[in-house]
């Protein structure tokens, strides 16, 4: 089964049982505190905390989600996209756990032929908070799972709230089990990679207070109205429904990893490195294209930043594949073609969202060219000399006069088994912004008195801190 027809499936299902189907909210979020839609909750979040009342008792909807967090997972396990996209079912005070339970179960087990996901029984396992009696119980009694089949865990994996005082609640989580040719027996509580998670299903029970962190807090009493949020990634279900090995060889993703392969002349499957390579393109590419269709720039903070740090680590994942051109012409124009029966906008906005990629791969070739020489000369003097790390001072003036990001340089490094001063480096950032917000501080008395130059000013002295404000922030990137 397609993606596409998967996704139709859970959206038919739950339009029989009610619920109103909403389209996708934007990847960009209204909240200037989170970057992007990292859950199908997010759009929600004002209905599921009762602020403003839901205009639907059920819903149903495809959130397009992305999480910058499991970037350094991507390529490497089966199951994390930075671009995905989110299955979810929602009451609002309407059904609880036994309905939620039941839906969930009755989907995922219902044979293809009759409309629902097709999968077997006896690959699933589940897991429910440890002292939630009740949800044990209703998956024994709706889904005739056997004792050793829920596993109880605890708030770490099992426990959903926000941190803050307000709506909270225990999760139970739906697993795959590959099989024993991909791991260790004993469910999802080993935490081996043997078990795929699904779909987690949240119950928005307790109204909590005194609330020391994430799973810390007091208990006031039931919500009066619960709520259901449940969560199921649609790649996941797509990679083993299509029995291919990761979410990155479903058919809205592949084109662009055999386009990589092809582009590079490197065969998928005939070196580990050269595989996670290709599948982070694929999924780069992608997210990349995603996030410049809800309206992301490339720029150097915020939203824009993470943008093009993915755009640039694609680039960089094809150079190791032993290509120096560009190819991003090709390789978006894949993507879109594998994306836009679900993303129209994908093919109508084509011609300006590409340009932007094209432009930021043509700048940042540029910057790589200049820069890995140095830092390449950088690698064989520290190797030479029988050392082992490379001087923070030479990161910076990599950085300083390259703009050669310093994760980029830490990657380099490592491939050469060397380590970089980081400490250093930071230290030398340091003192440039501090410089930098000096010598702004001196141009603002000196122009003090010239009010013509207020609007000016106002827009073009921004001290540029995007680097050094957000390394930290995105070293996952
Ligand atoms: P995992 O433990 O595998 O990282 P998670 O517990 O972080 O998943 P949830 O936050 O519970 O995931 O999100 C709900 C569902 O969304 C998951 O059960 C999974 O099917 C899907 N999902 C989560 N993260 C990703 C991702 N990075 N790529 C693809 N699908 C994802
Ligand atoms: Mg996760
Ligand atoms: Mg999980
Ligand atoms: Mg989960």
């Amino acid at each position: 089964m397609k993606t596409a027809e998967l996704a139709d499936r859970f959206l038919r299902y739950f339009e029989k049982r009610d619920h109103t189907i909403v389209p996708s909210a934007s990847l960009v979020t209204d909240d200037p505190a989170l970057l992007f839609t990292v859950a199908g909750m997010v759009p929600f979040i004002p209905y599921l905390s009762g602020v403003v009342p839901a205009p639907f008792r059920r819903a149903a909807d495809i959130q397009k989600c992305i999480r910058t967090n499991d970037i350094e997972e991507v390529g490497k396990t089966p199951r994390h996209g930075t671009f995905f996209q989110m299955l979810g079912n929602w009451s609002f005070g309407d059904y609880f756990k036994e309905g939620a339970i039941t839906y969930a179960w009755e989907l995922l087990t219902t044979s293809e032929a009759d409309g629902g996901l097709g999968f077997d029984p006896k690959d699933l396992w589940v897991t429910v908070y440890k002292d939630d009696d009740e949800a044990a119980r209703l998956w024994r009694t709706i889904a005739g799972l056997p004792e050793e089949r829920i596993q109880r865990l605890d708030k770490d994996t099992n426990y959903w709230s926000t941190g803050l005082p307000g709506p909270a609640g225990p999760c139970s989580e739906i697993f795959f089990d590959q099989g024993p040719a991909y791991g260790i027996d004993g469910g999802p509580a080993t935490d081996d990679d043997r078990y795929v998670e699904i779909w987690n299903l949240v119950f928005m029970q307790y109204a909590i207070d005194d609330v020391t962190s994430k799973y810390d807090f007091r208990i006031v009493g039931e919500l009066p109205q619960k709520n259901i949020d449940t969560g199921m990634g649609l790649e996941r279900i797509a990679f083993i429904k299509q029995g291919v090995q990761n979410m990155y060889e479903t058919d809205q993703v592949r084109p662009v990893l055999d386009l990589a392969s092809e582009l590079s002349g490197r065969r998928y499957g005939a070196d580990h490195g050269d595989d996670v390579r290709m599948r982070i393109i694929a999924d780069h590419v992608r997210s990349s294209l995603m996030l410049l269709a809800d309206g992301v720039t490339p720029s150097n903070e915020g939203r824009g930043y993470i943008l093009r740090r993915l755009m640039r680590r694609g680039i960089r994942s094809m150079r190791l594949l032993g290509v120096d051109g560009p190819t991003f012409p090709e390789l978006f124009a894949a993507s879109r073609d594998a994306m836009k029966d679900a993303y129209p906008e994908l093919g109508t906005e084509y011609s300006r969202l590409s340009a932007y990629a094209i432009a930021e791969e043509e700048t940042f070739l540029r910057t790589l060219a200049a820069g890995t020489t140095t830092l390449d000369l950088s690698v064989a003097e520290t190797k030479k000399s029988g050392g082992t790390t490379i001087a923070g001072s030479e990161a910076f003036l990599l950085h300083d006069t390259y703009g050669f990001p310093i994760d980029l340089t830490l990657e380099i490094a490592e491939e050469a088994g060397l380590t970089v001063d980081r400490a250093a480096f930071d230290t030398l950032m340091l003192e440039q912004r501090t410089r930098a917000k000096a010598d702004a501080r001196s141009r603002k008395r000196a122009l003090a008195d010239h009010g013509v130059y207020r609007e000016f000013r106002a827009k073009g002295e921004t001290v540029f801190t995007g680097y050094t404000d957000l390394e930290t922030e995105s070293t996952i990137l």
